[in-house]
């Protein structure tokens, strides 16, 4: 007698919305309350298994089985910085895909901040939008991360501490893959979910205006950060090949919607290249582009990519910068860097990895 292994299912129960749970107990005739159950297991308990649901029956347990995985993606390669309040991890998602997510440990301790746990998520697997600065930019596009792939690196790090912060701002351009992002939103805010704070949530954008206008028709209520990174379209072209037809007077208008829709404060990231958007008058031209809003400007002194040939500014320039945008009334701060050691910007991880990989082969 031929024995047949039953095929191992690929779709993730994270896929699935609270009220996809919902209405799939519901078809399976099983009370209500199942989806609450389910939802505690894999996301507050972030179980790994149907097996480890103790508390449902052992049918259900199969059934679920044998349409759902919960597996969690194997860890490639982790690194640690900063005294252990930085860790990245490398996570293997199948079929050649590895994405990075990165937790960060902030101490109540420092000035101006909270204890807080932050883990900055990937969106996509490599990226399109080609920011001359970036190293994902530079390897291109692969593919859409599902929820599930999503909430896999928040779960990674939920699974041995808490986390009260995500950030969207690993991998990909998270508005280049709105539905993903929206829906990994919904299972870290649900109350049987990760019942995270919305206003501990970030999405970080380089600018795509469609993103933004249903990020704020959700109403998720989410932070919005805005990459400009040049205070006009001729310099941000340059920067940010396709950013196209987006102007930098759209990004005002598009932040400005999202403020009265949602009532949240915008931020604007800016990295601050050295001799190419670092000077007194630049600083001076954006503070016009963004007089009267609400708006709130990030400055993130350039970590450099190999081969990228472009620089970090000197400190002095740093604050010359700031200063000159606080003196136009402008509310900015310079990031906190973290990792710089293990190379935090994005896609440098997984670069470093793919590196050494090759070195092993050949
Ligand atoms: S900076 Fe962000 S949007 Fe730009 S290429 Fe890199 S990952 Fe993509």
């Amino acid at each position: 007698m031929d024995l047949v292994t039953p095929a191992t299912p690929t779709r993730h129960l994270l896929d699935l919305s609270f009220d996809d749970l919902e209405t799939l107990f519901s078809e399976w005739g099983e009370p209500r309350y199942r989806a609450r159950q389910v939802a505690h297991w894999s996301l507050k308990r972030g179980a790994v298994s149907f097996e480890q649901m103790s508390d449902l029956p052992a049918p259900l347990r199969e059934r679920l089985a044998t349409e759902f995985t919960l597996a969690a993606p194997a860890v490639l390669a982790t690194t640690t910085a900063d005294d252990g309040s930085t860790v990245k991890a490398l996570l293997d998602l199948g079929g050649g895909v590895a994405v990075e997510t990165v937790r960060m440990d902030y101490d109540a301790d420092a000035p101006h901040e909270r204890e807080r746990s932050t883990v900055c998520v990937s969106t996509q697997a490599g990226c399109a939008m080609g920011c001359v600065f970036c190293a994902t930019g530079q390897q291109g596009f692969t593919r859409n991360l599902t929820p599930a792939e999503i909430l896999a690196q928040v779960l990674h790090f939920t699974r041995s501490g808490r986390v009260t912060n995500v950030v969207f701002m690993g991998m990909g351009e998270p508005l280049a893959n709105t539905a993903a992002t929206i829906a990994a939103v919904r299972w870290l805010v649900h109350p049987d979910g990760l019942d995270m704070r919305a206003r501990g949530i970030t999405v970080s954008t380089v600018g795509l205006r469609a993103g933004i206008r249903r990020l704020a028709a959700e109403r998720v209520q989410v932070g919005l950060t805005i990459s400009l990174h040049a205070p006009n379209d001729e310099l941000r072209r340059r920067l940010i090949p396709t950013a196209g037809g987006t102007s930098v007077d759209d990004l005002v208008e598009a932040a400005r919607e999202y403020i009265s829709a949602n009532g949240r404060r915008v931020t604007f990231a800016y990295a601050l290249l050295d001799g190419v958007n670092d000077s007194e008058e630049q600083a001076r031209e954006l503070a016009a582009r963004l007089r009267g809003l609400q708006a709130h400007v990030n400055l993130i002194p350039y970590n450099p990519t190999a081969g990228a040939g472009l620089r970090r500014p000197s400190r002095e320039r740093v604050r010359a910068f700031q200063r000159a945008l606080q003196g136009e009334g402008i509310n900015a701060t310079v990031r906190v860097e973290r990792g710089v050691e293990i190379a935090a910007a994005c896609g440098q991880l997984r670069t470093d990895y793919a590196r050494r990989e090759l070195l092993t082969l050949v």
